[in-house]
């Protein structure tokens, strides 16, 4: 599975999509602005086991934030929202009121909606994201994607019942690897952040988070890979079955 992945920005994302469909890999193919969700949604259309999220990266909102309006026209197309958060790194400093205004109204249009799965950006920013998400926590999901707070940051996100979505990357090194440890085994999900990341000048892609992170976590579980993998897999059973869709299906 991969809870983050950047489909549409890989060179060839149509040879990716091909390969997610025949390895039947779960990908939630994140978008960085409102105006690439349609056709970021339209390379999954025969691929069941790719879910598309409406985003707008923080990192982008200073350029972006006109682009608002998309949101409010295409939140109804999917249960999905992502790539959508904060970045308090100093680069982003002068857009951080903006950013605050965009990922609040993503949270109140998810929310007015009937809840939303959103995948959560939340670099040297995990307070105040957790801040904005305390209002919202009961009707939507909310997975935090390459956490990298502190100890007592993850504490609160525990407590407000967040997810996370863990990659290679975050397994590679201490830091990460003591937050990984002390998120409880039923709140994890694998993520790439592809085609952003690499290991050893490699780029990595959706099917190979379950290969790199599943003996990672079976050493610091203390319990073998297959135990590993059918743990993520019923994570990934349980966060998908909160999709708003199929709440509405249900009570039809
Ligand atoms: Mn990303």
């Amino acid at each position: 599975m991969d809870f983050h992945c950047h489909l549409d920005l890989y060179s060839d994302p149509f040879e990716v999509v091909a390969t997610v469909k025949k390895k039947g890999t779960f990908v939630l193919s994140v978008t960085t602005t409102p105006s690439a969700y349609e056709q970021t949604a339209h390379l999954a259309k025969d691929c069941p086991n790719i879910e598309t999220g409406l985003g707008l990266h923080p990192e982008l909102v200073h350029q972006r934030f006109g682009e608002l309006s998309l949101f409010d026209k295409w939140i109804h197309s999917t249960d999905f929202v992502g790539e959508v958060g904060l970045d308090g790194s100093p680069r982003y400093k002068e857009s951080w009121d903006l950013q605050i205004k965009v990922f609040t109204h993503a949270l109140k249009l998810s929310d007015v909606h009937g809840g939303r799965i959103l995948s959560i950006h939340s670099r040297q920013a995990a307070t105040k994201v957790m801040d904005c998400l305390e209002p919202f926590k009961d009707r939507n999901t909310f997975i935090l994607h390459w956490f990298s707070g502190s100890v007592k940051e993850l504490s609160r996100a525990i407590e407000l019942g967040c997810w996370f979505s863990v990659g290679p990357l975050m397994l590679k090194g201490k830091k990460g690897k003591n937050l990984v440890s002390r998120i409880p085994k039923n709140r994890v999900l694998l993520e790439t952040d592809g085609p952003f990341t690499s290991i050893d000048k490699q780029s990595l892609y959706p099917w190979d988070a379950n290969r790199m992170c599943i003996p990672e976590l079976s050493e610091l579980w203390g319990v073998d890979s297959n135990k590993v993998a059918s743990t993520l897999d019923e994570n990934k059973q349980i966060l998908l079955s909160k999709r708003h869709s199929l709440k509405i299906k249900h009570a039809k």
